[in-house]
């Protein structure tokens, strides 16, 4: 038994000790205090749970409540009569229905690009992260892969197998000036970053457009947040603002978001026809895993024609002034910022605690804290959406100042600030 070897990792990339030892104290105490694992019926945006307790959901990323549109409903239950047939499990390069090939239409002309679309952006990334590591989603040279400190984990997950396939280094969150020195010293560079962030805040895309112009810096943007919340018709922030939108730009967002429906787009500019092909067929899970199925094409399709009408501005319109009514009543390091998500600051000793109150009075937010956030940083996560009420929101606003929060300064009453 004793000379069996046991193995040393390297946790180069990651480390499931840590990753598991933090996260599920976090998790432990989150739902042994009953603000997470929680089940409910949802019906006209309120959720009822079995013992009777009702709530509202503020911490999902439905920006534009699409997700519960019965023309989104409905275009799901049609695509599947239409189409006649969920999934039809066999590789779309060998055999397929026009189902994605309809929807890739639909949604290409909606954001101007080239779309190919997969079950998710994990999977999307996945996949497609080690393809631009070796040179083939590129110009044929392997970059050095920079993988912003903040880049969602379903984009730090492809490190691994980036760097078998080239280098792979982590750098701090929007450093412009490391990444100008590592395009001086590498002949190809691909940073990695999320669009827009969730906990709130924006890629600095018109910065980085200056080091793509300038090296020909590769930039691959998960912009999940903010598509159909942000922008004309909902192309997002990054297609809103990149100026450059050419084979040096690789965007993926997701379609269960804002889009309300579920899988992922992938959105690729300049890039020939046979661009398609390669992706299809060696960008990891969307060769050999499901695509999305004919529900969420219909889903998705609806969706899309809700983005072609004036629908999606009186929801992206309703969505600002829910922002708006929210920052007028509490005071957060995000006031008066486009994006959607808030972090009300509470100590880690009481943010539970907190949560539990908000809870109790109907409204769910999700606690984040230490050990999962740094000491000091821990807070409710809040989200608005187009489809909250005024009346939701100052109540939720009321409790959240009687657990703790900071009123916005207005607030405060008469007299001088
Ligand atoms: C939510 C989210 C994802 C996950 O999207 P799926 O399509 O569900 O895989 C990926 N990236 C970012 C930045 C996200 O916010």
């Amino acid at each position: 038994m004793s000379d069996r070897k046991t193995i040393t990792p390297t946790h180069r990339y990651r480390n499931n000790d840590k990753l598991i030892g933090i996260g599920n104290a976090f998790w432990n105490m989150s739902e042994a205090n009953g603000v997470a694992g929680i089940v409910g019926d949802l019906a006209d945006g309120v959720f009822t749970m079995a013992d009777g307790h009702h709530f509202v959901n503020f911490t999902v990323c439905s920006y534009l409540d699409l997700d519960t549109h019965p023309k989104v409903i409905d275009g799901a239950i049609a695509a599947l009569r239409r189409f006649n047939v969920l999934d039809h499990c066999i590789p779309r390069t060998r055999v397929q229905t026009p189902v994605l090939l309809e929807l890739e239409e639909s949604l290409g002309e909606l954001f101007g690009a080239m779309v190919i679309s997969a079950v998710s952006t994990a999977a999307a990334s996945t996949g497609l992260l080690p393809l631009i590591a070796s040179g083939h989603l590129g110009n044929g040279t392997r970059p050095l892969m920079v993988f912003d400190k903040n880049a969602h984990v379903s984009l730090a997950n492809a490190k691994p197998s980036c760097a078998d396939e080239s280098e792979v280094v982590t750098c701090k969150h929007h450093d412009l000036d490391y990444l100008e020195d590592m395009c001086r010293t590498y002949e190809r560079v691909c940073y990695v970053v999320d669009g827009a962030d969730s906990l709130g805040g924006y890629a600095p895309v018109k910065e980085l457009a200056d080091l793509q112009d300038k090296y020909n810096m590769l930039v691959f943007y998960d912009d999940s947040h903010s598509l159909s919340a942000y922008g004309q018709r909902g192309i997002g922030y990054v297609r809103t603002h990149a100026p450059i939108l050419d084979q040096r730009t690789i965007t993926v967002a997701t379609l269960s978001k804002g889009f309300g429906a579920g899988g992922t787009a992938v959105l690729l500019d300049g890039y020939p026809q046979a661009t398609r092909r390669l992706v299809e067929r060696f960008a990891g899970p969307l060769g050999y895993s499901q695509k999305m199925n004919a529900a969420a094409v219909g889903a998705a399709l609806a969706s899309a024609e809700i983005h072609r009408t004036e629908e999606l501005d009186q929801l992206q319109g309703r969505l600002r002034t829910n922002i708006a009514m929210f920052d007028s009543l509490l005071d957060t390091e995000q006031s008066g910022e486009s994006y959607p998500i808030r972090l009300v600051p509470m100590s880690d000793d009481t943010v539970v605690n907190a949560a539990q109150q908000v809870f109790a009075a109907g409204f769910y937010t999700s606690p984040v804290f230490f050990p999962i956030v740094a000491r000091g940083t821990a807070g409710l996560r809040v989200m608005l959406r187009a489809g909250q009420t005024e009346e939701q929101i100052r109540r939720l606003c009321a409790v959240l100042v009687q657990a703790g929060a900071r009123p916005a300064a207005a607030l405060d009453g008469p007299g001088p600030r």
